[in-house]
């Protein structure tokens, strides 16, 4: 585990900021609401009450550590900032997130900006969609 990274994000190291920079560590719990984590961590026994869930999320938001996305009709998603750009899918019947890179999307993201005399700083897609009916 990384405990470095809150080091060096001049974060103390304290056992609920080190498990739950553990769980969002996890490949399967990439993009996480405040609510999972705090049962996931019931789960695996821990006592961290949701407050601190919560007030942990911010710090490491707060520090960079971590970007909070606010996905429409629901809660808040946490991830890791891995510093690499990525966009979103978003299941409306589970809430599941997929995340997914297009470089098509990239560069017609370009081209578009372009043809309107501008330069991209910055994006973000969110998809929304449901799963394939059969
Ligand atoms: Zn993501």
């Amino acid at each position: 585990m990384e405990t470095r990274n809150l080091r060096k994000a001049g974060l103390k190291i304290t056992h609920p900021r080190k498990r739950i920079f553990e769980v969002l560590e996890q490949k399967r719990n990439k993009h996480m609401t405040a609510d999972d984590l705090y049962r996931y961590l019931l789960e695996s026994g821990e006592d961290i009450g949701l407050a601190t869930v919560y007030r942990v999320l911010h710090q490491f938001e707060s520090a960079g550590l971590v970007v909070k996305h606010n996905f429409e009709g629901g809660q808040a998603f946490y991830e890791l900032d891995s510093g690499e750009h990525h966009d979103h899918m978003v299941c409306v019947e589970t809430g599941k997130v997929i995340e997914f890179v297009s470089e098509e999307i990239e560069e017609l993201q370009e081209k578009i900006a372009a043809e309107h005399g501008f330069d991209i700083e910055d994006h973000s897609l969110v998809i929304y969609v449901r799963p394939k009916r059969k």
